[in-house]
């Protein structure tokens, strides 16, 4: 008779109540899923091509079982027709499925996640962020090791500086003054304002974006020729997403390499993308998680392209999982949390730009005191 078969025939059934329960309840596996959403106060209004505002509300998981608990954050991109309340109402609608799941089979568990769920990427990543960060710590060994990397290898992430009037963004510089490399939204009319004002400040490289942001091709040649000159290295989105027809004749009339953020999504953008660019800008919150990330990356890198690993304004939960995948990167642009003044957790640190992942299991995050 099987051990099961046993319990069930009532053998010695005072005893096996307790310990019939016990094993029904290691058959499933008692995960416990929470969802929340937490308002991100920025440090200065944030100003983009797309966008100006002074906070960011951004969408949490938490994962517990075995008396650990693993979290996860997408920062929802209005973009794409998502919200902190849509992340919240689609992963919440899973929920009963979610318990009933195993995460060691993350992958898996990931996979159904995709099913179930439409859109609401951000959604996606903070589950699997925290599926992640769980594992993890189960395994007892940091999520960087799961990818097979060596810490060693994280890139330098730039800082980020938002359009803004020339003082404020001279203000920025000197804040920023521990970074080697920034980084310059353009694509207003005062891009000459605002790379004035950088300079005024600091001769160290730096990186443009401008968000879809140029009116015509010509335009955009002659800005980003303009832009080499200022010394800028290389180039995000100059023209809107859809249009790829015209990147191969900016190309060949500039010399710095463009990279695809906007039109860059999913894995599968990436073979369309490849003839037209020179790199991807790779974002957890666009892709919905670590392992599409990863799938992305080795697609790029598949097709011989360079790789960028983005972030949103987002709390050092959903930066400090992006961090585990930058030492299979070529670019780092990961200092959302560093725009914020009120990140509830400590995680990936940052010292003259470098990423410093923790040997701690899991995501290593530790929750800030109010
Ligand atoms: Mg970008």
């Amino acid at each position: 008779m099987k051990r099961r078969d046993w319990f069930r025939a009532g053998a010695a059934a005072p005893l096996m109540m307790g310990l019939e329960a016990e094993v029904l309840a290691g058959a499933s596996t008692g995960m416990k899923v929470a969802t929340r959403t937490r308002r991100l106060n920025l440090k200065h209004t944030w100003t983009t091509v797309m966008s100006s505002s002074q906070y960011r509300d951004t969408f949490y998981v938490e994962i517990s079982k075995d008396g650990l608990t693993g979290v996860g954050e997408g920062a929802p991109i209005i973009r794409y027709k998502e919200s902190a309340e849509t992340c919240d109402a689609a992963v919440k609608a899973i929920v009963p499925w979610l318990e009933q799941q195993d995460p060691r089979a993350f992958q898996k568990v990931m996979a159904g996640v995709f099913q179930k769920i439409e859109g609401n990427w951000a959604g996606k990543a903070a589950v699997d962020i925290a599926l992640m960060d769980w594992v993890g710590q189960k395994m007892q060994t940091p999520v960087w090791r799961l990818f097979g990397v060596d810490k060693a290898d994280t890139p330098v992430t730039v800082f980020s500086i938002g359009i803004d009037k020339a003082e404020v963004v001279r203000q920025k510089v000197r804040e920023a003054e521990a970074f080697p490399v920034l980084k310059v939204k353009v694509g207003l009319d005062n891009d000459e304002e605002v790379i004035g004002a950088v300079r005024a400040e600091t001769k160290k490289p730096l990186r443009a974006d401008a968000n879809e942001g140029f009116k015509s091709k010509e335009q955009a040649v002659e800005k980003i020729n303009w832009l080499e000159k200022q010394g800028v290295e290389f180039i995000e989105q100059p023209l809107p997403a859809a249009n790829l027809e015209d990147m191969n004749w900016i190309r060949k009339r500039v010399h710095i390499p463009i990279i695809a953020d906007e039109a860059c999504l999913h894995p599968a953008d990436i073979p369309r993308l490849a003839p037209h660019f020179d790199g991807v800008n790779v974002k957890i919150d666009k892709c919905g998680g670590l392992l599409e990330g990863w799938r992305m990356i080795q697609m790029a890198r598949a097709l011989g392209l360079k790789v960028m690993l983005g972030c949103m304004v987002s709390s050092s939960v959903a930066i400090t999982g992006a961090a585990q995948l930058t030492p299979m990167v070529d670019y780092c642009d990961l200092d959302g949390m560093m725009l914020i003044s009120n990140d509830p957790y400590e995680g990936v640190l940052v010292e003259r730009g470098k990423l410093i992942l923790s040997d701690r299991p899991g995501l290593g995050l530790k929750p800030r005191k109010a």
